[in-house]
């Protein structure tokens, strides 16, 4: 196990709105590691996008509200806590983000270099004919073609993958320890997607920065993830390792999450199974397993109690009652793409309810 670079604990996050409510984060807890990759997956809604906004203090507030929780970063600093001068001197020098729509992100009126050194300005206290000259450093570090001609352009002079290479390079320009991707590829097409994905493996070795991805693409977690955390419905569903989550799989989510994936060796249609019904009311959330309405293992307790994270193995958790060791016996379905061999669930000892479950 390497050494946390962010620990986020218990984190409940919520916005009041005119219909009351909506508790989009409830009760979420993980860690990334220094130097790794670890992807956020769950459908949309499922929390994962407020998590990472909630790690960079960019909820607007209200009507966000961090209700509880804390969010470690470097071992010392609690950014649930922090003022928001304290937080904007990590943000961008200590943290980076990039978003999944690089024309929203970019300042239109402001050249790509001009962007690009006010963090290294701000941050690193550089002259501007400084911060220029690394400017021009990141734009060729990030595979621009004529980065001197290139910092003196605007947004819209430029390509939607060139403008993702610029959002990274302002991302990476201070060198932070975290850097945060929210859904980097999706607006991409496929070409484009595989090169920014294969520049964000290469940068991450030079840097060792960790990375949080946040996505539902599954097909990108494979490719860059160690590490990747199942959301639904604002909770943390499942974590494990890359090979927990794709071959040893203990929750009905992810079952249905790679499932959902289409098989590169098939382009048959039936192949593809995307999970019926859609989550929760987060307004009013269940009081129980809130995948129970959807689930095809639900028994009576997941109705009413809401499932423990059982231990499945080093790092391995899964929210899911089938984990119980009183809970029928069900086998993992083996997805010929991304799964093999996988294992009984309701095989494993119990945690620590079983009264919840003889209850059920
Ligand atoms: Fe399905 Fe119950 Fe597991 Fe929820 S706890 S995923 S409803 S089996």
């Amino acid at each position: 196990m390497g050494e946390p670079i962010l620990q986020v604990d218990n984190l409940k996050v919520s916005f009041r709105m005119h219909g009351g409510e909506v508790q989009s984060v409830r009760g979420v807890s993980f860690a990334v590691n220094k130097g790794e990759t670890l992807a956020i997956v769950g459908e949309s809604g499922c929390g994962k996008s407020v998590t990472a906004q909630t790690i960079m203090r960019l909820i607007p507030m209200p009507p966000g509200r961090i209700k509880e929780g804390s969010i470690v970063f470097d071992g010392k600093l609690d950014v649930v806590k922090l003022s928001d001068k304290q937080m904007e001197r990590i943000r961008g020098s200590e943290m980076g983000m990039i978003f999944q729509d690089p024309m929203t992100s970019l300042n239109p009126t402001m050249t790509i270099g001009s962007q690009i050194a006010e963090g290294l300005r701000k941050h690193q206290r550089m002259s501007a004919s400084q911060a220029e000259a690394r400017a021009v450093e990141l734009l060729k570090l990030v595979g621009i073609a004529n980065p001197q001609g290139r910092v003196r352009q605007y947004p819209h002079e430029l390509s939607g993958g060139m403008r993702q290479r610029v959002m990274i390079a302002i991302a990476l320009a201070c060198s932070p320890k975290l850097l945060i991707a929210d859904e980097p590829t999706t607006a991409l097409d496929v070409t484009i997607q595989a090169q920014i994905i294969a520049l964000m493996k290469e940068l991450q070795q030079r840097t060792d920065a960790a990375i949080i991805l946040i996505t539902h693409d599954l097909g990108v977690v494979a490719d860059m993830a160690q590490r990747v955390v199942v959301m639904y419905a604002g909770k943390v569903a499942e974590q494990g390792s890359l090979e927990d989550i794709f071959y040893r799989a203990r929750h009905p989510y992810t079952w249905g999450l790679l499932r959902s994936v289409p098989r590169l060796d098939s382009m048959r249609k039936e192949d593809l199974a995307p999970i019926p019904g859609t989550p929760p009311d987060l307004y009013a959330p269940p009081a129980g397993c809130a995948f129970a309405a959807r689930c095809p293992h639900a028994m009576n307790v997941c109705i009413d109690h809401d499932p423990l994270h059982f231990h499945i193995g080093p790092g391995h958790t899964a929210a899911c009652w089938l984990n119980h060791a009183d809970a029928p016996q069900v086998e993992a379905p083996v997805f010929a793409a991304h799964v093999q061999g996988g294992a009984t669930a309701g095989s494993r000892g119990p945690v620590d309810d079983k009264e919840a479950m003889a209850r059920g």
